[in-house]
Order: structure tokens, then sequence, then C-alpha cells
């Protein structure tokens, strides 16, 4: 990915994308503490427009906060870089991928006088499940490695050393032929996938697990929001693995993943085996939403050229 042509932010300038690099003894290289967004812009009917920007750089300040990070730059030149990087790369709808990492001015555990680095790059990105999991759903398998434990790690924070966790799983599943992970959490409750939150249909309700062990999903936030809105029932509970068995429909969320229907958990056909009813009716609802089509949500838009 590195030798293209466009702009990174760096550091509060837009350098050539070639030119972001850094060095071998980085600290965050070597003891995994960076702390990173996944964002999305659309083509909407405002023009070319960043989803929840606001929430997005918010957990990123939250995540940097947690690790002690402190960073150079408030939200409002975060939010302005992020929308600039869009701009200046000429780019209609894309992944963004904002991150702050420590430097390489000293190794051992300590970040103490390691400098604090801020970087912002955007690409175009299609549906990070596959279309075809979009429109027919994906099959996912019970993973053998344990989600964070809320003390161990800290899970509020979208942080990079965190997804060590997430690739066990992903690679797992991948090589046992499924499509994506479902990790429990450390007392065997239905946590998250390996970067997408989940949620299951059981007679009409919307059920998604608790904040414990999960991340605070700004898509899962936004479909809680919208099946509100839409008068379907939605609750944040305990789930076990076979309460997904037996769902009507399930699917995942995430800035990446969007709005993905799960077909299948570990062999057993959930529902009909298809993209269900409700599921539909929330991923229609949430690609209206990001497309700026439905006018009540207009204010999760920040048009990149405003
Ligand atoms: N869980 C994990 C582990 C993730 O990496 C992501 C992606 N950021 C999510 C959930 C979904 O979060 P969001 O909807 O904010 O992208």
């Amino acid at each position: 990915m590195s030798d293209r042509d466009g702009k990174i932010w760096f550091d509060g300038q837009l350098i050539d994308w070639r030119d972001a690099k850094i060095h071998v003894l980085s600290h965050s290289l070597h003891y995994g503490l960076s702390v990173f967004e996944g964002v999305r812009a659309y083509d909407t009917e405002l023009g070319t427009a960043i989803f929840r920007l606001p929430e997005h750089t918010r957990r990123l300040l939250n995540s940097a906060k947690i690790f002690q990070m402190k960073v150079p730059f408030d939200a409002a030149t975060l939010e302005e870089a992020q929308k600039a990087v869009v701009r200046e790369n000429g780019l209609k709808s894309c992944y963004l991928r904002p991150l702050i990492w420590l430097g390489d001015d000293k190794l051992g555990v300590s970040p103490r006088g390691v400098k604090v680095h801020v970087m912002i790059a955007a690409w175009p990105w299609g549906a990070y499940l596959g279309e075809d999991g979009i429109n027919k759903g994906i099959r996912v398998k019970t993973s053998s490695y344990t989600r964070h434990h809320v003390n161990v790690s800290m899970v509020r924070a979208k942080a990079g050393g965190h997804y060590i966790n997430s690739i066990l799983a992903n690679n797992e599943a991948l090589a046992d032929g499924y499509d994506e992970a479902m990790l429990l959490d450390t007392e065997g409750y239905v946590s998250e996938g390996s970067g997408e939150n989940l949620f299951i249909v059981k007679q009409g309700k919307l059920y998604t697990p608790d904040l414990a062990s999960c991340l605070d999903g700004i898509t899962r936030d936004s479909i809680l929001t919208i099946a509100r809105n839409l008068g379907i029932e939605a609750r944040e509970k305990r789930i076990t693995r076979d309460e997904v068995y037996c769902a009507d429909e399930a699917f995942f969320t995430g800035t990446a993943a969007e709005v993905t229907p799960i077909r299948e958990l570990d062999n057993r056909v959930i529902g009909e085996g298809t993209r269900g009813p409700i599921t539909t009716k929330l991923q229609t609802a949430f690609f209206d939403v990001v497309k700026g089509k439905d006018p009540a949500y207009r204010h999760w838009l920040q048009p990149v050229n405003a």
C-alpha cells in the first residue's frame, strides 16, 4: 500500500503518500501501543460526507486518554484534517484510518519521553466481508480464543495491540473455511467479531451484547438508534452462543463491515439461512442514512467541503 500517489496527513502536514514513513525502532512497533479509528466517507446527497466524524474523533482521543498518550492535536484539528485528507485525495467515498502512535525516541516499556505522532490516511475500500456477504450473509465460527477481559486490556479503547487477539481468531476462522470469527468473553458469553459488533433478532426484537468486553461500536449505536426509531424493540443483554444458533436472524455491524448478515454459526443455519426481513430493513435504512437519503439523520454526516 505504500507506493502510490496521494497525500497522508502526518503530524499536522499533508505529505506525499510514499514519503509517510517511520523508523523500525518506533516504540509502537515493538510493544504494540497505538490507538486508531476506522471511519467511512460516503458519496451522499450532500456531496462527499464523513459518517459520525465527531463520534469517531472522540473515541480516538478517549482511546489515547486511556493509555495516557498526550495527543498534540485537539478534536477540531483532527476533524478538519480528516476532511482535508478526503478532499485532497479527490475521494468520493472511502475508508479513513487515523492512527496515533509512539515514535522512535527510545525503547523500553515505559513510553515516557517518547513523542506521540498522528497520521490520517484514506483510500477506497468496498464491502469488508464481500458484496456477497452483504447480500447473502456469511458463515461464522465461534473462536477458540477468548475476547479481552475488561481488566486485562482496556476494551473501551480501540488500540493496535488489541488486534492480536482479533488476528488469532480471524486466522483460525478463515483457515477452517469460515468467513469470520465470533469471540466469547472470559465468562463464555458472546462478545463480538474480530472487527465487528454482533446483533441477533428473536421474535421481532433486536438484541446485542452489553458493553462489557466488546468495543463501543459507532455502527452498533447507529443501528440501535435506527431500530428504535423504526419501532423495533432493541435491548443490550448477555447473549449465549446457543441463543445465536436459535436466533431468527443475526448480523455483524462495523464501519468496515457495515451491516453484514450472518447465515451460519458453527455449521448451524440461522433462521432461513439468508438475510432476514429485519436485517434487510435495518441494512436498507442504514445505507439510506449513510448516503444522506434520510433527512432525519443528516446531522450524522459531515460534508468534507463544508
Ligand atoms: N468491534 C471491533 C473489535 C472492531 O474492530 C470494530 C471496528 N471498529 C467494531 C467492533 C465496530 O465498531 P464501529 O462500528 O465503531 O466501526
